[in-house]
């Protein structure tokens, strides 16, 4: 069966500034065999051609810009294709910008139809103008719903998610957040995944770290959900979620040997082999999740709403 996969990057191709292991042979599996793939992030402030060149400065070559989607082309497209000709007022970065400016989308900050959030760390004034468009008859529209992004493994920033529900709270207006797991993102994904190949995968798997965004959107859209471990997700935690991937791996690198071969996996090897939440699994992996609380007396919030 033709595949194509959705990769997240954050916590799945890298980490800080470190590659995930497996992660150049993976992509690079990709390449050789000419499978569809796109990288899907929801982190709306670079542009194609920034994730381009960063990942080629952590040693993957042979990307070029039609590999990558973001929330910020996802917001470009949305707005091009629902209120073509509208106007926004923007908080956000290069991707954000460059993204809407592609589709002829005009900025105003008298009287535009939408305040667009995406990331960045928008100054107090921008807060205020923000703010007064809204309360003029602006919509706000959000690129992503992350209250939260990781920065390091000790620090995380300040989110979309977050910038938008400070003018949710000043206005009482409420805003629409594209970006995963918002449908949109996944069905605009799965379009341009087919427009990479003449032959439409009849699959398609999203590979992602983060519960409220990869595998929930993955599993709302249809598709095939693969969750590592090798970023925000702790293999306990899983079972906490009502939506479950469709498969656990520890790394991407978990995939190579199939993609390369073209034969599925030996699915029984992953961590997923005892059930999150079993007696099995728990016991197994009682010292980890000791340690684990030990180091982090306070729980994060969850990364969406
Ligand atoms: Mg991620």
């Amino acid at each position: 069966m033709k595949t194509g996969y959705l990769i997240d990057m954050d916590g799945v191709i890298y980490r800080e500034n470190q590659l995930v292991p497996g992660a150049v042979d993976f992509v690079q599996a990709l390449l050789n065999t000419a499978t569809p793939f796109l990288f899907l992030t929801n982190n709306s402030a670079p542009t194609p051609e920034d994730l381009t060149v960063r990942l080629k400065h952590l040693g993957i070559h042979g990307l070029s810009a039609r590999h990558f989607y973001t929330s910020a082309l996802n917001t470009a497209d949305f707005l091009s294709e629902t209120d073509p000709g509208c106007t926004v007022f923007v908080l956000g970065e290069g991707g954000l910008l460059a993204a809407l400016h592609e589709r002829k989308i005009a900025s105003d900050a008298i009287r535009p139809h939408y305040v667009v959030v995406g990331e960045g760390a928008p100054s107090m004034e921008r807060l205020c103008k923000a703010h007064e468009c809204l309360e003029r008859g602006a919509r706000l529209l959000a690129t992503n719903p992350d209250n939260w992004c990781p920065v390091s493994s000790e620090k995380t920033r300040p989110g979309a998610g977050a910038t938008a529900a400070f003018l949710e709270a000043s206005t009482g207006r409420r805003a629409y957040y594209l970006g995963k797991p918002n449908g949109y993102m996944f069905h605009q994904a799965r379009r341009k995944l087919a427009g990479l190949t003449l032959n439409e995968p009849e699959q398609v798997v999203m590979i992602g770290d983060t519960m409220e965004t990869d595998i929930r959107g993955a599993f709302e859209a249809g598709m095939q959900a693969f969750l590592v471990l090798s970023g925000s997700t702790q293999f306990e935690s899983v079972g906490d979620y009502v939506y479950q991937p469709t498969r656990i791996m520890q790394t991407v690198g978990d995939l190579i040997e199939e993609i390369r071969t073209g034969k599925p996996g030996d699915w029984s090897n992953g961590p997923d082999f005892a059930q999150p939440g079993s007696d099995a699994a728990r016991s197994r992996l009682r010292h980890q999740t000791d340690v684990f609380a030990f180091h982090k007396p306070r729980p994060r919030p969850s990364m969406t709403k």
